[in-house]
């Protein structure tokens, strides 16, 4: 993993900000901070300044685990011409059948789960998220809730977060099917995409140099995206960075 914002990279980014670009977002822990009460989540002032500039200079997209209505109330008035909810698969094909198994998937854990205290089940209609932020003992509380899991009777794909465990229809499209899909749309050359957490490395696995750059908010051996930076000062950095470049383009 590379320093995105090291020196060495500047040329990266001017790439980036002269070519046909989509640029693409996770939202909590890369815009907006990670709090314990999940419904505080905001941008901070800084980097909500920077993103609505950012976005009336590039078509940007948010990608969020979030249901579509939950992150678009949260972007303030930033004009972002694509957002995505549910890990992907919101808007998109077959959500009556999603909600049809999330539901019944839902009654099914909330039986298993009712003896295990501290675990939130949060229902987001096509996929469920099960917090354990609140459990004494996460270690057990999170073996608990894959042991549920595992045992429902329709298969789902569980995907891991910062103490959260998301369950998802099997069949749905992932991030990385979304930012395919609103590349396309968008017909840009490349995209870039920014997030943190497990669910991001769908998108990071996606390895397409040249027309994907991957970039992930703090360092890690074991994500599969090209490039990092440190926090989200840094991400305050790079829109700052993705700003300038732009309008230097736009004046030249
Ligand atoms: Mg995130």
């Amino acid at each position: 993993m590379k320093h995105l914002l090291s020196p060495e990279n500047d040329e990266v980014l001017a790439q980036l900000a002269w070519s046909r670009v989509l640029l693409a977002f996770d939202f909590d822990g890369t815009l907006a901070p990670i709090v314990a009460d999940r419904d505080a989540a905001r941008m901070r002032a800084r980097t909500s300044e920077l993103f609505i500039k950012v976005c009336s200079l590039y078509p940007c997209a948010v990608i969020s685990g979030r249901s579509q209505s939950d992150v678009s109330a949260r972007l303030g008035a930033a004009a972002v011409k694509y957002v995505v909810g549910n890990h992907g698969l919101e808007p998109g094909a077959s959500l009556d059948e999603f909600e049809a198994e999330i539901a019944e998937a839902r009654a099914s854990l909330e039986r298993t789960l009712a003896g295990t205290a501290g675990i939130d089940v949060e229902d987001k209609r096509y996929s469920l998220a099960l917090h354990y932020r609140r459990s004494r003992n996460k270690r057990q509380a999170r073996s608990t809730i894959l042991a549920a899991v595992t045992a429902l009777p329709v298969q789902m794909r569980v995907v891991t977060g910062k103490l959260v465990v998301n369950v998802v229809p099997e069949r749905a499209p992932n991030k990385g099917d979304a930012l395919l899909e609103l590349r396309k749309a968008e017909q840009a050359d490349t995209a870039l995409y920014l997030g943190d957490d497990v669910t991001d490395e769908d998108v990071f696995e996606l390895d397409q140099p040249g027309r994907l750059l991957t970039v992930r908010v703090g360092e890690s051996r074991s994500s599969a995206a090209a490039y990092f930076l440190r926090d989200q000062n840094e991400t305050d950095r790079l829109l700052a960075k993705l700003i300038s470049l732009r309008e230097k383009r736009t004046a030249a």
